[in-house]
């Protein structure tokens, strides 16, 4: 694997190595009610599910999933998180995986959008280096 799918890899197992697994991120976010199964289940498993992902574990709740196909990016579990984690940054990378760009199986559907990928390469040529971009896109 090489590009941006192993800096997606390596950034997200390097953050959830940090990451206890408490719940107070998922307590806070704003999302839980639409996330099928969250609020009815212990905090930790959406927040276990989500930490085991990006460690590419095996065992990813429901929960999890759900959780993270719900995220709408406010990012208020990151003031929650007693670690200090970029926990919307963990939740970024996570959707990126649970929807296969890292190569494994999509774990949620998504509706295709062919004109994404150049929408993004247009905004990263305004704040990547040329290496950057040689590297990434
Ligand atoms: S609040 Fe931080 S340490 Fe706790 S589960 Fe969320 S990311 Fe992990």
């Amino acid at each position: 694997m090489t590009g941006l799918a192993a800096r997606i890899t390596a950034e997200g197992a390097r953050l959830a190595a940090a990451c206890t697994a408490c719940g107070a991120c998922v307590t806070a976010c704003p999302m839980t009610p639409f996330a099928p199964g969250v609020d009815a289940a212990e905090p930790r498993v959406a927040a276990g599910g989500m930490r085991a992902l990006l460690l590419g574990e095996g065992g990813v709740a429901a929960e999890a999933v759900a959780w993270i196909a719900a995220c709408t990016r406010s990012a208020q579990c990151n003031a929650a998180c007693p670690e200090a984690l970029d926990v919307a940054l963990m939740m970024r990378f996570a959707g990126m995986r649970a929807r296969g760009a890292t190569g494994e199986a999509p774990r949620y559907a998504t509706r295709p959008d062919p004109g994404w990928s150049s929408r993004v390469k247009a905004f990263a040529r305004v704040t990547l280096t040329e290496e950057e971009q040689a590297a990434w896109l």
